[in-house]
């Protein structure tokens, strides 16, 4: 269910216009987003899924994602493992969607948080950006992320949560495609510290 629509527009510097809304004239709309609720439901082209490097399942947003897709995502992970291997942290891949709304699924490994000193910001900030690159390589134009590593993985939420806005903020300016770019929240602490973010970033 989702509990609570966070939108943010962004105001009239050139960037924000050409960069960060989709859209023309009265119906602009912010590319970048933030929801608080569960990812499962959202009827977008692609989720995220915070998944481990075995591909094969786990707890937290994977396991919410796993039962909501039913046993056909699960082998397509299989498949995906045969062809590829283990999914390294940092790196993504993608996935059809088994029963959820959303037609795509891609499965991206964040890093465990070691006290920051083993490249987990550039990793964290390789997994959005990989997930960001391979949703437009297959043509899709909305996508939702959960805030990947925050759970089990133990990143510090603020830090991350600035990652994921940094990352994608960059990377939304200099590329058309994705015209809409969902954080998506379980908790109202992260959901404030990511409209916090948003709003900081168009200022
Ligand atoms: P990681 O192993 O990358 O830390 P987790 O699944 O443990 O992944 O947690 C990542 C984030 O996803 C956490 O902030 C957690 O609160 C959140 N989360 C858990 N379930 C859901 C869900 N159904 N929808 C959206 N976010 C979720």
């Amino acid at each position: 269910m989702i509990l609570n629509m966070l939108p943010l527009l962004f105001p009239g510097t050139l960037n924000g216009i050409n960069g960060l809304l989709a859209g023309k004239g009265a119906r602009m709309q912010p590319r970048m987003q933030v929801l608080q609720g569960d990812i499962t439901t959202l009827e977008v082209d692609v989720i995220v899924n915070a998944a481990n490097s075995s591909l094969l399942g786990g707890g937290g947003v994977d396991g919410a994602i796993h039962r909501a897709a039913g046993p056909a995502l699960l082998d397509a992970c299989r498949q995906v493992r045969q062809q590829q291997g283990e999914c390294p942290p940092g790196h993504a891949v993608i996935t059809a969607a088994g029963n959820l709304k959303a037609k795509a699924v891609i499965h991206t490994v964040g890093p465990v948080w070691r006290g920051g000193e083993e490249n987990e910001a550039r990793l964290l900030e390789d997994a959005y950006r990989n997930s960001l690159l391979l949703a437009e390589a297959n043509s899709y134009t909305s996508i939702a992320f959960p805030a990947i590593s925050t759970g089990v993985y133990g990143y510090p939420k603020a830090a991350a949560a600035e990652i994921a806005v940094n990352t994608v903020a960059a990377h939304l300016i200099r590329r058309p495609q994705l015209q809409q770019v969902i954080f998506v929240c379980f908790d109202d602490e992260m959901t404030q510290l990511y409209q916090r973010l948003l709003t900081q970033h168009i200022q």
